[in-house]
């Protein structure tokens, strides 16, 4: 049973079949989306299947994913992450029903698995033999494994911001690697947008329609995981939007099959030196501009000038949502990244932010003590690892390998 049934535009409304691997609107260049025939479904069937295939991770939810009838899903072991109650940080940030989403165990270390594993294995269903993302990083390392896998020839664009454990990463999965030169994020957008209206395949969010479908299995993982309840809040770091909005979708459509009768505020993370979508939400705007410098920050998988498509999607998702857009300074990204280290969960820069912005929470008033609140950590620490120094403690000192000197040393401490 596969409940996906069309492709339809923002737009114009226009839809098109799924038979086909389309990026943008043949008629007027819209953003695409995976259209469900949720109606006659019984939602009891989905639960139970979902139930009990645990052994397929995020694919067992096959049937709110578009994968044609008859295909393989992609899978390398993406999904079902860890849902935790914290130790101490909850206490610390006076949320005590706050809980960490913990994706940085998924195959290539960040929650981009959930949507590559959904969009490569599409796209190999429809047959397409070669396709290009760009990335910070993250992206270009899933995407070049799954492709990797599917046995289609990846190129990945890089941003200036990607270090070289990230970059070496992507070319390791064997993907062909670029590096970019530009002024502004919108640049890259042109340039992308350009192959796409081309011909050549597109992954990068939103303008590929199936990415943020794998997005969507958060809503169903955490809803499955709270006895079939929304959180009431919702906190994930936003580059793109992709993320944030893929799981918005997911908690409309358990919604719309009546698993969940309310659906949580969505509340986005951005650097403060690079917050093009914290300004737009606070000036109220449907669309975000050019904003700050990535280069100002060390959260670099959600660092950018701008947007793809003026964040769109990702405003009216939080707007539609009551939710927000909040900034963060590196110091309390480091403080996040101490503070999750402490709850035994290593978070790059990046995927701190959404526990850095609960630290100032309460106090700004968008959350109560009651709320049960899911914060996402997106990605591990290991491939940002100048940055894991930075936020790290350094070492209590150096001693000899001696038994008498270590015995004085556990005995007496340091001198
Ligand atoms: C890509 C990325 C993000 C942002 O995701 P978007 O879908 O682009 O908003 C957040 N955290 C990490 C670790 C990432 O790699
Ligand atoms: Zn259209």
């Amino acid at each position: 049973m596969n409940l996906a049934t069309h492709y339809k535009c923002d737009d114009c409304h226009a839809t098109f079949s799924l038979d086909k691997p389309a990026l943008l609107c043949e008629a007027c260049g819209g953003l695409l989306e995976i259209g469900y025939d949720l109606g006659p479904a019984d939602p009891r069937r989905i639960t139970d299947r979902a139930a009990a295939r645990r052994d397929l991770g995020l694919w067992r939810w096959s049937d709110l994913l578009p994968l044609p009838r008859g295909a393989e899903p992609l899978y390398l072991g993406e999904g079902d992450t860890p849902l935790m109650p914290t130790r101490r940080l909850g206490r610390h940030v006076g949320l005590p029903n706050l809980l960490i989403k913990n994706d940085t165990l998924m195959p290539t270390g960040s929650f981009k698995d959930r949507g590559f594993s959904v969009a490569v294995g599409f796209a190999r269903a429809l047959d397409v033999k070669q396709a290009f993302t760009y990335s910070s990083g993250n992206a270009g390392a899933s995407f070049a494994a799954y492709a990797a896998r599917a046995g289609i020839e990846a190129t990945v664009l890089v941003e200036d911001v990607a270090n070289e454990s990230k970059i070496a990463a992507i070319s390791l999965s064997g993907a062909r690697v670029l590096r970019l030169r530009y002024r502004s994020s919108l640049e890259i957008f042109a340039g992308v947008s350009a192959l796409s209206e081309a011909g050549f395949y597109c992954f990068v969010n939103f303008i590929n329609p199936v990415r943020h479908e794998g997005m969507k299995t958060y809503a169903y993982e955490i809803c499955e995981a709270l006895g079939w309840r929304a959180p009431d809040v919702m906190v994930h770091p936003v580059g793109t939007g992709g993320g944030l909005y893929g799981a918005w979708k997911g908690f409309r459509e358990l919604r719309e099959l009546g698993l969940i009768d309310r659906l949580p505020k969505m509340v986005g993370v951005q650097p403060a030196a690079s917050a093009p979508l914290v300004r737009a939400f606070a000036e109220g705007k449907p669309v975000a501009g050019r904003h700050g410098d990535a280069n100002k920050t060390v959260a670099q998988s959600i660092a950018g000038d701008a947007p793809i498509q003026g964040g769109s999607r990702v405003l009216r998702a939080v707007y539609e949502s009551g939710g927000r857009v909040v900034a963060v300074d590196d110091n309390d990204l480091f403080e996040a990244m101490r503070l999750l280290g402490e709850e035994g969960v290593l978070a790059e820069p990046s995927a701190a932010a959404s526990t850095a912005a609960l630290l100032r929470a309460r106090a700004q008033g968008w959350v109560s003590e009651s709320d049960t609140v899911v914060s996402v950590v997106t990605g591990g620490a290991l491939k940002q690892p100048s940055a894991l120094a930075q936020a790290a403690r350094p070492p209590a000192g150096t001693v000899q390998a001696d038994p008498a000197e270590l015995l004085r040393i556990f005995r007496e401490g340091l001198v």
